[in-house]
């Protein structure tokens, strides 16, 4: 439910390999919420990852959240996962990590130059850009080239992301941050696995729920910090407006422009990510009376952050209790088998409520989109380049959506 309220429509998908005597595969989706932090979703436990479960796992999936607008998967092209996602989502965006295309291309095509030129590519927004840096992937080799150019129906670079699900994550950091996430559990025998981990969503849920609480002001902090890093950076672009809602804004090398009406900048970083570009900060700012926190899209909205955590994860009885049935004001949060006789009241139940926080209520580069036809650093609207992909993450901390390590 938390979800479909208040996360972008992201799922990244991804198996994970258990350590106990029983082996067996952790197949989870894993979202993010408007502070750019993991939500899980789903998470299920299967003898192997093939075809027929993850078919299994995403007609699940499908019966719990439905169809959901714009929805965008990530993933590592998990064995069998490319044929499941369109039979139960044929609409979905499929998202391919960029890091694991680059250990397949890598294979044929080593190298410091190629590996900084594929990651170029990736974090490229827009096409003129995207195919500057191909073009130089193509006079080093244009084998390699020629490679990537038949990955055509793998969505890997930013400049093929649709504006949809406002994200532009272009490895499955967020999956590969639950893995870490629960990875002390995957030693466990399964059933006090799968408990270990209810528990620690549970909780996760509830501290995540008071800090909405306490938090202020319209935007969540990493987003509000974004802006207040963007503004800083916007002196050396030069505004030429046109309108009081367009105008071109040039930087050192190229100009581009802007259209505050539409929320749009041609270098399509504001468009894909939800959050104003520079070229678009340079604008807003040099108006008065307008707040470029305005111009941030409701994704990365405090409400939304509260709208994710307002439900909670019902409590369940141990074992010896679960005869006694338990009248929660949330029914459909609680294992429906262990209701046995609805009504009935426990001591303890009513701390398992639902919907009751709404009623009280960290990426440190620059931000900067890339230019057009001009190389590409690899930062962008809420993006730090430096973690992502970095395993060592936990879930508390930021997810971070661009570039390699
Ligand atoms: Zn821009």
């Amino acid at each position: 439910m938390g979800f479909i309220k208040g996360c972008r429509p992201f799922l990244g998908l991804d198996g994970c390999h258990l350590k106990g005597k029983h082996k067996g595969i952790t197949l989870s989706a894993t979202s993010i919420d408007a502070n750019n932090c993991l939500f899980p979703v789903a998470f299920a436990i299967v003898k192997s990852e093939c075809g027929d479960s993850w078919k299994w796992f995403m007609e699940n999936l499908y019966s719990s959240i439905g169809e959901i607008r714009g929805l965008a998967f990530m993933s590592d092209k998990d064995k069998g996962l490319e044929a499941a996602i369109p039979l139960m989502f044929p609409s979905a965006e499929h998202k391919t990590c960029v890091r694991h295309l680059y250990q397949n291309f890598k294979k044929k095509y080593p190298g410091e130059l190629f590996e900084r030129l594929i990651w170029n590519c990736a974090n490229s927004y827009n096409t003129p850009s995207f195919q500057w840096h191909l073009r130089e992937i193509k006079s080093a080799s244009s084998n390699a080239a020629t490679y990537l150019e038949g990955l055509t129906a793998q969505a890997w670079s930013r400049s093929q992301f649709t504006p949809n699900a406002r994200i532009g994550y272009v490895t499955n950091n967020i999956s590969k941050s639950f893995n870490a996430w629960i990875n002390k559990t995957r030693q466990m025998p399964i059933v006090e696995m799968v408990e270990t981990i209810r528990h620690k969503i549970m909780e996760r849920i509830d501290h995540r729920r008071a800090l909405g609480r306490k938090w202020r002001g319209k935007l969540v902090p990493k987003a509000l910090k974004y802006v207040q890093t963007i503004v800083k950076d916007i002196g050396e672009y030069i505004v030429r407006r046109s309108s009081d809602v367009m105008a071109e804004v040039a930087g050192p090398d190229f100009t581009i422009v802007v259209r505050l009406d539409e929320r749009t900048c041609t270098c399509r970083a504001w468009q894909v990510t939800g959050l104003p570009c520079i070229h678009a900060a340079a604008f807003i700012t040099r108006i008065r009376g307008l707040d470029i926190c305005d111009f941030v899209d409701e994704v990365y909205s405090l409400q939304k952050f509260r709208d994710t955590y307002a439900s909670s994860i019902a409590p369940m009885p141990s074992k010896g209790f679960r005869s006694i049935s338990i009248l929660f004001n949330d029914p459909q949060s609680f294992p429906t088998a262990l209701l046995k006789k609805p009504n009935t009241v426990v001591p303890f139940s009513s701390a398992a409520t639902s919907n009751t926080g709404s009623k009280r209520g960290n990426s440190a580069n620059r931000p900067q989109p890339p230019p057009i036809g001009k190389p590409n650093k690899g930062s962008g609207p809420q993006h730090n380049s430096s973690n992502e992909g970095d395993n060592k993450n936990t879930a508390d901390e930021k997810v971070n959506n661009n570039g390699k390590n």
